[in-house]
């Protein structure tokens, strides 16, 4: 079965469980907002500043809404962030801009094709925000605040609005005067209307400063009814993936098909209507489209087929932007003869913008590692964290900050608080790094079993 591609309202689930995974010490591009400027070492991501800077260009296109359908290519050797920085764009997206990771192996599976895999985190990828209006109950009896903004909010339970001009309010009919003493409403006036009668009386002048108006949400406003009465009315905002929206609609699935990840395949038709419906409520104001990032991780996994498939997707007038990752130099095409840089196809490569990402100074991979330790809430001593940036220079940085958590473990076992060299160098003993474990096949090449499944013992044949 193919593993479920994360949506909208999953991957938020799962930022909010904070648990320790390979980029949970992320938490941004760690750039200066104005000027979009690297910091050396900003919200969890330390160095590749160029590409943090390139990174961050994107991220403020994409919230700009000024892009959609392009292609972004962060290549570099393994280890080198590549992963992290599109962990730090999507925390610097919106919280209703959708945000999906998809490993390009997930999208081998039995269960669908290759193409409606890609389709489904497309469709992930874009985002539908929905205003819905709902009108305040009936019979409640709402204070309203009349002053010089024009957008209401919902404050400790009393409803306070604001417009700039009340002219236009007496312009538009709306009857804005005090039921009992016949007095017309002023700016600053404090009000309440009662929404069953639709009487206003009089409760005061507003002193209120203007922090109370900061807290003013624009999911609030006056709408003027046929005879003249003012209603208030809150506007519910909802955004939801065109997938999941296909997912609803789709017949054979359904909604609860959203929980388990199931869906299958989605019926073109599904997918059509979808596109005519949501047309309909952009015509009609009532919905507009979030393009969202797709990050398609080990890039190099796809195939020809896939390829073309994006090409023509990313044409599309509902296209995300599509981000991804290879870590491969020149490589063989999937399905062809062909070697191209990054095994993309050529074709491909020229419409990609391209972000690289270089091996890191020594001082840079001890940061690291002192984040990740402080992410794993492991006390490290000096000694330990020099020896630990070594083996991240020769054995890779995942494989020092995997040694992490396995030294802090023998240190509890010695009762010790602090983790120590004596710790990392068992650590580096009792597991092997991808260097060490080469070698030892090497080695002892003929006592493992080989490709015809025989063994030769004592490596001699
Ligand atoms: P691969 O090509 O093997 O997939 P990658 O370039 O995607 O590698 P990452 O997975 O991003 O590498 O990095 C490996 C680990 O190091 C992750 O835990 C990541 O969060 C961390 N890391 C990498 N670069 C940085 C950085 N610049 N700042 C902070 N942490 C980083």
């Amino acid at each position: 079965m193919a593993a479920p591609i994360t949506t909208i309202s999953d991957s938020k689930d799962r930022q909010g469980l904070n648990l320790i995974a390979a980029h949970s010490h992320i938490r941004g591009l760690g750039v200066t907002p104005d000027t979009l400027t690297p910091k050396p070492s900003a919200d969890g991501l330390v160095g590749q500043q160029k590409a943090r800077k390139a990174a961050s260009v994107i991220l403020q296109m994409v919230k700009e809404g000024k892009i959609a359908g392009r292609a972004v290519l962060i290549s570099g050797p393994p280890s080198t962030g590549k992963t992290a920085i599109a962990t730090g764009m999507s925390k610097g997206l919106g919280d209703d801009v959708p945000f999906t990771m998809l490993a390009s192996s997930e999208i081998y599976s039995l269960e669908m094709s290759k193409t409606e895999a890609l389709e489904q985190a497309f469709r992930k990828s874009i985002g539908v925000r929905i205003r819905e209006e709902s009108e305040v109950i009936e019979g409640e009896v709402v204070e309203i605040q009349i002053d010089r903004s024009v957008t209401g909010s919902n404050k400790s339970g009393k409803l306070t609005l604001k417009t700039t001009d009340m002219e236009t309010l007496y312009d538009m009919g709306t009857r804005m005067i005090d039921s009992m003493t016949k007095e017309k409403v002023m700016a600053g006036d404090i009000i309440s209307i009662d929404k069953a009668s639709g009487r206003i009386t009089k409760l005061g002048r507003s002193y209120t400063r203007s922090r109370d108006y900061d807290a003013m949400g624009p999911d609030t406003k006056f709408v003027q009814c046929p005879d003249g009465e003012l209603q208030v009315r809150r506007e519910t905002v909802h955004t939801v993936s065109l997938h999941e929206i296909d997912v609803i609609n789709s017949r054979t699935q359904g909604f609860l098909a959203l929980f388990s990840g199931d869906t299958g395949e989605i019926r073109s038709e599904v997918r059509e209507q979808i596109n005519t419906k949501v047309a309909e409520w952009r015509e009609e104001g009532k919905a507009e489209i979030v393009p969202g990032v797709l990050f398609i991780d080990e890039v190099h996994m796809l195939d020809i087929e896939c390829f073309s498939f994006i090409n023509r997707a990313l044409e599309d007038e509902l296209a995300p932007i599509v981000i991804m990752a290879s870590n491969r130099g020149s490589t063989t095409i999937r399905g062809t003869n062909y070697r191209s840089p990054h095994g993309l196809p050529l074709d491909f490569l020229d419409r990609v913008v391209i972000i690289s990402t270089h091996p890191y100074s020594p001082d840079e991979i001890r940061e690291i590692l002192t984040i990740r330790a402080q992410e794993e809430e492991v006390d490290i001593s000096a000694n330990a964290l020099a020896l630990l940036t070594k083996f991240g220079q020769e054995a890779g940085l995942r494989y020092a900050a995997n040694l992490i958590m396995t030294s802090h473990l023998l240190a509890q076992k010695r009762r010790a608080k602090e983790v120590d060299s004596q710790d990392v160098q068992r650590s580096y003993m009792l597991f092997y790094d991808p260097g060490r474990s080469a070698k030892f096949v090497a080695e002892f090449q003929g006592r493992f079993i080989g490709e015809d499944g025989g063994v030769t013992l004592g490596g001699v044949n």
